[in-house]
């Protein structure tokens, strides 16, 4: 949005000058969690591009048309996004499993709740690890992975084979930061800029075909199922 604003007004008379965004971040940075590279990209882009970056506060009131945050700074705004955070889907409150704040089932490292080895459960229902511990961000990677997953260990579990343990890992991450400017991280890989962008826009283009493989695949194996 800011981009589009900057670039509305270079080439209009009529003036977004006055336009601001302001992004309101809890933790110490934006995209606390994320590797620092990342961060490091991210941030110094929303300062180019002239975003407001408030750290280490919350919001503690809002107005009609004014926030104020919890360092007792006040905000006007016409038009706020509120993104503080995702929970998982209601129905699951009512199953009496181990949870976590989000409402999150916790699962052992099969990927069946921790007080129901019958119960398997996958993407953002489930709080996902990676084999070194650290939680995962719920995303559609890690839904495929902990859905394959989870699929090999119930066609493993009717055949009275042990189970394998799940390897969930985010690979790579794309994040659009305006115009024709991404960031990218594979492995331990960062680049940024109008590359970056091609290979957002590329991955865009053809996630689908090993998703439609993969899916294929495991249609295959329920038709040739014989329950
Ligand atoms: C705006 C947005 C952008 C995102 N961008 C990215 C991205 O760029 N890259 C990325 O990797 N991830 C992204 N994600 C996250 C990604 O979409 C999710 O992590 C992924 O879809 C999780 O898959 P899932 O199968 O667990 O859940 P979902 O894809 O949410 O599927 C759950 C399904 O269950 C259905 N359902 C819910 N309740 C019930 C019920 N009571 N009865 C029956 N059905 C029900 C829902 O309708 C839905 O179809 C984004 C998410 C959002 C919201």
């Amino acid at each position: 949005m800011q981009h589009f604003f900057n670039r509305y007004y270079r080439s209009n008379t009529l003036s977004c000058a006055t336009l601001n965004i302001h992004l309101i971040a809890s933790r110490e940075t934006v995209l606390h969690g994320m590797q620092k590279q990342i961060i490091h990209i991210v941030t110094k882009r929303l300062n180019k591009l002239r975003v407001n970056i408030h750290t280490q506060t919350r919001i503690s009131h809002i107005h009609e048309h004014e926030i104020t945050l919890t360092n007792d700074k006040v905000i006007p705004f016409d038009f706020m996004i509120f993104a503080g955070g995702t929970i998982a889907a209601p129905c699951l409150e009512t199953l009496a499993l181990p949870k976590n704040k989000k409402g999150q089932l916790l699962v052992d490292d099969y990927l069946r709740s921790q007080k129901d080895e019958n119960i398997f459960v996958i993407g953002d229902c489930a709080l996902l690890t990676n084999t070194k511990g650290e939680i995962q961000p719920p995303t559609a990677q890690t839904a495929e992975q902990s859905g394959a997953a989870a699929a090999i260990n119930i066609l493993r579990m009717t055949e009275n084979k042990p189970l394998k343990k799940a390897h969930i890992q985010i690979k790579g991450l794309a994040i659009a930061l305006g115009g024709t400017f991404a960031a990218i991280s594979i492995g331990k890989l960062y680049f940024s800029g109008y590359p970056a962008y091609l290979i957002k826009k590329l991955t865009e283009k053809i996630y689908k075909w090993p998703l439609w493989w993969s899916a294929n695949q495991g249609f295959k194996k329920i038709e040739a199922c014989e329950i």
